[in-house]
């Protein structure tokens, strides 16, 4: 009996052991989201939470973030702070949903402080707009269930380019993107931690600023998009969104400037607006990524892990092809 004990206990500081010297050496990538507004199963909306040190920080917070997250059984209290590149609906469509549903007494919610939120002016806004939405669920929730009313708070932070988080050691950095006339600011965000660095794009076109804030970073995640010539030729529809993004042949010209350990991409869009045209496939992008970048490349996919330290090791999900 005692043996059991003392076997169990020792099994638990090992994997306590191992996982506390994993992220003392670096940070931990997970694709919670690869999509964009098109409402697909294997694509939830954007977001990524990247683990550094003690801190879990998670950037955008489109559909289905809380089943992303506890399909990894990390419960929403654990998340340090939330950051917002800009407030398109796709990128915050998750959040009501993760800011109350981890509000919840059970073991993937048990918020009980203010939520760190970080975005672009107009997020502020936003926030005491949602917190009227929700009013009657919030006072309904704190009169019947008793739970503490300080978890339902949020504290909203309004950005410009620069350093606009530091703790235990992680920095996060904010830098303007190329969105589009209509969408600014937009921001991409750099993660340093240890010496290692993760830069994620953010929604933007071709854009020369992001390549100077990614100078000599460790993994770059990109958003792309992509339609079929023969449906840009015919719909202005689609040459206004691709005209948004980045088509694979800039972002692999981005890729070939930054040179990063790893190129990844994520926020991919892959645009039909017409029943007789096809939308391009995964193939179609990285060929044509190819004829910019030869250097290391993934296309993400929901639940992918890049574990950044000495090397970058990418673990994708059981389902993977
Ligand atoms: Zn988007
Ligand atoms: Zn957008």
């Amino acid at each position: 009996m005692e043996q059991s004990i003392l076997r169990g206990m020792l099994g638990l500081s090992l994997i306590l052991f191992t996982s506390a010297t994993t992220f003392a050496q670096g940070l931990k990538v997970t694709l919670l989201g690869t999509g964009s507004p098109i409402p697909l199963v294997e694509r939830f909306g954007p977001s990524t939470l990247v683990e550094a040190g003690t801190e879990k920080l998670l950037f955008d917070c489109g559909r289905g973030v809380p089943i992303r997250l506890w399909q990894l059984k990390i419960p929403s209290h654990e998340v340090s702070a939330v950051f917002f590149t800009h407030l398109h609906s796709d990128h915050v469509a998750g959040f009501p949903d993760f800011w109350l549903t981890g509000w919840l007494p059970p073991p993937f919610g048990q918020r009980a402080t203010p939520l760190q939120v970080y975005g672009p002016i107009g997020t502020q806004d936003m926030m005491v707009n949602l917190r009227k939405a929700y009013a009657a669920d919030i006072r309904i929730r704190i009169a019947d269930e008793k739970v503490p009313p300080q978890g339902a708070a949020i504290l909203a932070h309004e950005i410009t380019e620069g350093v606009v988080y530091e703790r235990n050691g992680v920095k996060v950095t904010a830098f303007d993107v190329d969105h589009g006339a209509l969408i600014k600011p937009a921001f991409g965000y750099r993660v340093d931690y240890g010496g290692h660095s993760v830069v994620l794009s953010g929604d933007t076109r071709f854009s020369e600023n992001l390549i100077r804030f990614s100078k000599g970073t460790d993994v770059l995640l990109h958003e792309v998009a992509a339609a079929k010539p023969e449906l840009l030729k015919v719909s202005g529809d689609a040459q206004r969104i691709i005209g948004h993004h980045t088509t694979p042949e800039d972002a692999g010209k981005v890729f070939d400037r930054v040179k990063p350990k790893l190129a990844v991409y994520t926020h991919i869009v892959l645009l039909t607006t017409d029943p007789a045209i096809s939308a391009p496939t995964i193939e179609d992008v990285t060929s044509l990524t190819r004829k910019t970048y030869s250097g290391p490349l993934e296309v993400g996919q929901d639940l992918m892990t890049i574990e950044v330290g000495a090397t970058v090791q990418v673990r994708r999900p059981p389902s993977a092809r």
